[in-house]
């Protein structure tokens, strides 16, 4: 059986459906995402050859759909893998939460073809360095750019004044940073103060062309900035999503284990 014609993607997410199959949601290069069931794969994956799973790019064999929304999926292939991350929790928190993210973030069935570059740009960070809060950030950034929604960073999201430097605002529901004089009606859930390193730090973030050459401005800056930009940043996906990402909840508590 060739696969030729099979579709370049990642798995974001697999859910035990009925008594022998699986649920598959994937992000494909031509279909961007989309969800499919894996006949018979929880009783066998000799057909998945293993890309059922998150780290590996695939290539995955989209059968006719049987109803509705659904897709099959007849068989897949591994074309390459990063599954040696496995074993790294903190690489593996940092590549769940981006699955998450992208299954939430975009839009089904509207193809973004950056987003898989940008996915495996992650994954290729981590194997070469572990992970990197501005990796993750700079990967976070380029996704809510590709979903239409990057945060206002160089100027007020409200009124498009350049100067941030003293009394900036972070406000997730406005689109991001807001001067000083906007920053009076501020006031819905996660507005907090923008820093004026912290504001640098995310420009700097966001600027980086890849996950890899973002890694080296954590050195640049002090811890503080650091995680006053995860915050705000945390506070966009939540205000966009709408709901608690659980990936970000066990980024949480892996962050407050290595602090003890
Ligand atoms: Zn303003």
């Amino acid at each position: 059986m060739g696969h030729g014609d099979a579709e370049l993607g990642v798995v974001l997410k697999t859910t035990p459906l009925r008594e022998s199959d699986l649920l598959v949601v994937l992000y494909t290069a031509t279909h961007g995402r989309v969800t499919a069931v894996a006949r018979g794969a929880r009783k066998s994956q000799r057909r998945f050859a293993g890309a059922l799973q998150l780290l590996v790019l695939g290539r995955y064999q989209l059968g006719r759909r049987p109803k509705g929304e659904l897709w099959g999926l007849d068989s897949a292939d591994v074309e390459r893998e990063w599954t040696q991350l496995a074993s790294d929790v903190f690489a593996v928190a940092h590549a769940s939460y981006i699955a998450e993210l992208v299954a939430a973030l975009l839009p089904a069935e509207s193809p973004e073809p950056e987003a898989l570059d940008v996915i495996v740009g992650l994954w290729e960070s981590l194997s070469e360095g572990g992970a990197s809060p501005a990796a993750l950030r700079n990967v976070e950034l380029a996704l809510l750019e590709l979903a239409g929604h990057q945060p206002a960073l160089a100027s007020c999201a409200a009124c498009g004044e350049r100067d941030l430097e003293s009394g900036a605002m972070f406000d997730p529901a406005r689109g991001g940073a807001i001067c000083r004089r906007c920053a009076a009606t501020s006031r819905g859930p996660g507005v907090r103060p923008l820093e004026p390193g912290t504001r640098r730090y995310l420009v700097e973030v966001a600027a980086a062309h890849s996950a890899a050459a973002a890694r080296a401005i954590d050195e640049r800056y002090p811890s503080g900035d650091r995680t006053a930009a995860r915050d705000a940043m945390i506070a966009m996906v939540g205000s966009l999503v709408g709901k608690p990402l659980k990936s970000l909840e066990y980024i949480a508590k892996l962050g407050a284990a290595a602090r003890r």
